[in-house]
């Protein structure tokens, strides 16, 4: 972590700069930039696109493969829960989603898979990036589709902020996502929202590495995830980097709290508080209610500081393990917020409604500094 990527750097804040107006002199004050705290739910939805170049891949396949597994009801099963859960408590989030999970089936042309999408290089993956699109159909191959679901979320109630997560989950902070990659991958989901009458917003890095910002201001996004600033991401081992999320998590220790921040490229960048943690691996032996704690900690800090707590999960690989479980934690933390928003002290806010409550403050800063 850590990376700026390209295009990652230079950043401005809304708040700062009307801040800066009487900041002179160490007065350091920072206009405040929302009036409550902000709960935000973003959600990476990419099924298997998300892992299939990495060691996670076996474990996802392990599960939904196993004997007696159902993935098309199980995948299906936990967004409509997750559809439920939101609409009990009026709770909107980001599904940023990726954009092959906008299509119900593909096909192979000429013996090429998606022959349209220039591919990435990573050095991490040495094959075709699409070797494994099983170039079939959502009924057969339920783990690499989605548009029964991405129509669902679109129907929902309340309306949710559909975003996008690239169209196969290349690395943009990555030197092998080249412009003309992240471009295609932009422009193909833009289409495929287009067709639905969707105009997308909100965008979240694959694997949270930011990079072609000036792509996503083209295509007309108007918000990022930021990378966490989490105090465990500086170490160089992956090891001691898990290490310190599974110490983080077990003792619950208050999440950073951010506001947005403006990219050079006029893209705004709403930094990420909180992962929630799947409960497999050494993750299970973190039980649910420090995660509970965690999040309610990063809520109130959000309330006292009039910041924003930005929690975040993949829906389908986070919850498929011990899910009822998973739910009851996740209706505790959700359950927290909306009783804290119900008392006025927290707003809860999309990306997408992030960007627009900037723009609109960012018109005040003008205003006043006219
Ligand atoms: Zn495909
Ligand atoms: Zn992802």
């Amino acid at each position: 972590m850590g990376r700026a990527g390209n295009n990652g750097g230079a950043v401005s804040a809304c708040a700062a700069d009307a801040g800066a107006k009487t900041a002179g002199a160490g007065s350091g004050r920072r206009a405040p930039s929302f009036e409550r705290g902000v709960f935000t739910v973003s959600l990476d939805f990419e099924l298997m696109w998300g892992s299939f170049d990495s060691p996670k891949f076996e474990k996802f396949l392990a599960h939904f493969g196993r004997a007696g597994g159902d993935a098309y009801a199980e995948t299906r099963g936990i967004v409509e829960r997750l559809l439920a859960l939101f609409r009990r408590y009026d709770v909107r989030a980001t599904w940023a989603t990726v954009g092959h999970l906008f299509l119900e089936r593909c096909e192979e042309r000429a013996g090429v898979k998606h022959p349209e999408m220039p591919r990435a290089r990573h050095t991490w993956f040495a094959r075709d990036w699409y070797e494994f699109d099983p170039c079939r159909s959502a009924r057969e191959e339920p783990l690499w589709y989605g548009r029964d679901m991405v129509l669902k979320i679109l129907a929902a109630e309340p309306r949710h902020d559909l975003g996008s997560h690239s169209f196969s989950h290349v690395i943009f902070g990555d030197a092998g996502c080249t412009r003309e990659v992240a471009e295609a991958e932009v422009r193909r989901c833009v289409e495929l929202a287009g067709e639905l009458g969707l105009k997308l917003e909100s965008f979240v890095f694959p694997r949270n590495r930011p990079g072609h910002l000036d792509v996503l201001r083209e295509h007309g996004f108007s918000v990022a995830r930021g990378e966490a600033p989490f105090w465990f991401a500086k170490f160089r081992s992956r090891t001691l980097r898990r290490a310190g999320h599974v110490m983080d998590d077990l003792l619950a220790v208050t999440p950073d709290c951010g506001l947005p921040l403006k990219s050079a490229d006029g893209v705004w960048i709403a930094p990420v508080s909180m992962f929630l943690q799947s409960m497999d691996g050494a993750r299970r032996l973190i039980p649910a209610r420090s995660r509970v704690r965690k999040a309610t900690k990063g809520i109130e800090r959000a309330v006292r500081e009039k910041t924003i707590f930005h929690l975040s999960f993949h829906p389908t690989e986070n919850l498929c393990f011990r899910t009822d479980e998973m739910f009851r934690a996740l209706e505790e933390i959700v359950a927290h917020a909306a009783r804290r928003r119900d008392e006025g002290a927290l707003e809860v806010m999309t990306m997408a409604d992030i960007a627009a409550h900037c723009e609109r403050r960012a018109g005040v800063c003008a205003d006043e500094a006219a």
